[in-house]
């Protein structure tokens, strides 16, 4: 099988320094391999989009020499399979409709299970929940090591299509994973508290689950993390050989100084090892 890595933004603002090192981590990590690389725009949640971002983060790729070996798929357009997958769920009794609102969930945010067996009285449909069961899910990263979460003691039956009538984004990351033929999913450690979820879904659609590489988040300061909701640092666009080398050290690759940009990522495609990667958060320096 051909290694299959991704990149999926959500067009909710600038590229920033962070998800370019998960742009170029993913992209390495398959083609080192022989693999192909492809970029998938999750635009599925219209309230936290900016307008104009995934036009500039995928221009901002380019210029950093990073290209889709398949034309890049705009996950708003996959809308109705994702909805086919929901209801799948909800026939196969795996999934059910629920009538609570964000007002009725526990403190703890861990869904009790209210509506398992049926609206309460008085309820109507809002969102699709998938159940989970009392088995850990375990997994092992290639980065962060063997991950063990037991859904149901951190989360409880969780929602997969949303009441706002759109897609949750635990359901579509994984039915796009799929019908890209993703194999590797290599991406920031702030996505690893989904992965659990991620696996259960797969599992339930019977769709193949993927290997998992969680890299660093990159921390502009102790406790803030580099956030593109917050437009932190804009990337150095000027520089985008300077950028993507700072961006390899960042993930441990000892790259040369001072190369262009092609003979950079043909030193990096060539001396790619994930093990170099270390498993906890990094301050940018
Ligand atoms: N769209 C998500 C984000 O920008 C990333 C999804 C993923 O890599 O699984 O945070």
């Amino acid at each position: 099988m051909t290694p299959t890595g991704r990149f999926a933004p959500s067009p909710t603002g600038e590229l920033h320094f962070g998800s370019l090192v998960a742009a170029i981590a993913s992209c390495l990590d398959a083609r080192s391999r022989g693999g192909r690389w492809l970029v998938r725009v999750e635009d599925i949640d219209p309230p936290r989009e900016v307008a104009g971002s995934a036009d500039r983060i995928l221009a901002a790729l380019q210029r950093f020499g990073l290209r889709s070996d398949r034309p890049v798929v705009f996950q708003s357009q996959r809308r109705d399979v994702h909805r086919r997958m929901a209801e799948r769920l909800v026939d196969g009794r795996l999934a059910y409709w629920c009538g609570c609102s964000r007002r009725d969930l526990p403190a703890s945010g861990i869904y009790a299970g209210t509506c398992r067996e049926g609206l309460g009285p008085g309820k109507s449909p809002r969102s699709v929940r998938l159940r989970v069961d009392d088995r850990p899910v375990t997994f092992r990263d290639r980065i962060q090591g063997v991950v063990n979460e037991n859904l149901a003691e951190t989360c409880g039956d969780f929602v997969i299509w949303r009441a706002d009538d759109l897609p949750a984004y635990q359901l579509a990351v994984v039915v796009d994973d799929s019908f890209q033929g993703v194999t590797e999913v290599v991406r920031g450690q702030d996505l690893l508290s989904s992965t659990a979820r991620q696996i259960h879904v797969a599992r339930a659609l019977r769709m193949p689950v993927p290997s998992y590489a969680h890299h660093p988040v990159v921390m502009a300061s102790r406790d803030q993390k580099l956030s593109k909701r917050l437009a932190s640092d804009p990337i150095a666009m000027q520089t985008p050989s300077e950028t993507l080398a700072k961006a390899l050290r960042f993930l441990g690759q000892p790259c040369p100084d001072n190369l262009p940009l092609r003979p950079l990522w043909s030193w990096a495609l060539a001396n790619w090892q994930i093990d170099r990667v270390q498993a906890t958060p990094r301050f940018m320096g």
